[in-house]
């Protein structure tokens, strides 16, 4: 790393004091003192491993707080490990501090951590602290396992299976305009969107029971269509929706009675972190099961279908065909 600043907290003396202790409970990881933890995997399993990078400005404004930045860098992750059936084991964290981040801000980060560690069942592995000559940035790469066999895939969708959604849609993409004061709320709203932009879900438990029985999965990070768009592609279908079943929280009902033109963002703005998958006919009593037992909406939203342009149909609120400007996010 570039010389720190004089006075600048010291890159080992700032790994042994905050992130030494979120990696106590892996011996492999070796209190962090070795160049690379040792990992190993229970019998039958297979590791399963993905990362997402937060950048200051484009993921979390400049101003965050680390209570806030800290959950949503390691729940996107977790998202995507649950969008594969697997279990989330550990995580690796790639820590660019903007120059002259205190050891206070680094403190909380730290604590915020083990706060998610603890609610997730997860363990800090290893990682790397730099500091950013420009914004900060933040890549976690987290670890899971899944039986031999097990996981599931966006590529096994077939057609005249039926889609389905987790939770509600569009809670975040609201939450981040409630955020830039582009949406008033009542306050009870405004707090639930905002908590579901930060806070994210990811719908772990759900993942892991819908291996062996969805044919097809994908976590809700870009935008709905988008997302289920990836899942058309990878199984060479199309898909259609019905615009009316898309799951609204009350919040996020309420807010498009105040700006009806927004379900737009409901369909294509990401940062849900809900599952959306795909299931023959067939399970969907199975699938109300699972719902039931995991206290877990599960909404059929429509249904797969012939490969076409665009991948995804959707009938709007009043039966009709939506054109969308775009499906969701895309940084490039
Ligand atoms: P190197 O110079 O070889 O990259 P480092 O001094 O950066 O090694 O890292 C030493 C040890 O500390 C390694 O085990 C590494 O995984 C761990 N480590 C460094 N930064 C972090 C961090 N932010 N979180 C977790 N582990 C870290
Ligand atoms: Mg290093």
């Amino acid at each position: 790393m570039a010389r720190a600043r004089r006075q600048a907290p010291d890159e080992f003396a700032l790994i042994a004091r905050y992130f030494r202790p979120l990696a106590t409970e892996e011996k492999g990881a070796f209190a962090l003192t070795d160049d690379a933890a040792v990992l190993e995997l229970p019998r039958n399993t297979r590791l399963v491993a993905t990362t997402d990078c937060l950048i200051e400005g484009v993921h979390f404004p400049q101003d965050a707080a680390p209570e806030d930045i800290a959950p949503k860098l390691l729940r996107v992750n977790l998202s995507d490990l649950a969008a594969m059936g697997a279990e989330p084991r550990w995580y690796l964290l790639a820590a660019g501090f903007a120059r002259g981040t205190t050891a206070a801000w680094i403190g909380r980060f730290a604590r915020a951590l083990r706060r998610e560690q603890r609610k997730f069942g997860i363990t800090l592995a290893g990682g790397d602290t730099v500091a950013a000559p420009g914004r900060a940035c933040f890549t976690v790469t987290a670890l899971g396992v899944t039986e031999k066999g097990g996981g599931i895939r966006r590529s096994g969708a077939r057609a005249g299976d039926d889609v389905y959604v987790s939770g509600a849609i569009g809670d975040a993409a609201l939450g981040l305009r409630v955020l830039r004061g582009e949406l008033r709320l009542p306050a009870r709203h405004a707090r639930h969107l905002l908590e579901r932009y930060h806070r994210p879900t990811p719908r772990i438990e759900l993942g892991r029971r819908l291996a062996g029985v969805a044919r097809a999965a994908i976590d809700v990070s870009d935008g709905l269509i988008a997302d289920l768009g990836h899942i058309c592609e990878a199984s060479r279908l199309g898909a259609i929706v019905d615009g009316k079943a898309v799951p609204l929280s009350p919040a996020g009902r309420a807010a498009l009675r105040a700006k009806p033109e927004w379900f737009e963002h409901v369909l294509a703005g990401g940062d849900d972190y809900e599952l959306v998958f795909t299931a023959p006919a067939a399970l969907r009593s199975r699938i109300r099961a699972i719902a039931r037992e995991l206290r877990v909406p599960l909404t059929r939203i429509g249904r797969m279908g012939r490969a076409g342009r665009p991948a995804v149909h959707v009938t709007g609120p009043d039966g009709r065909a939506m054109t969308l400007a775009r499906a969701g996010w895309r940084h490039f």
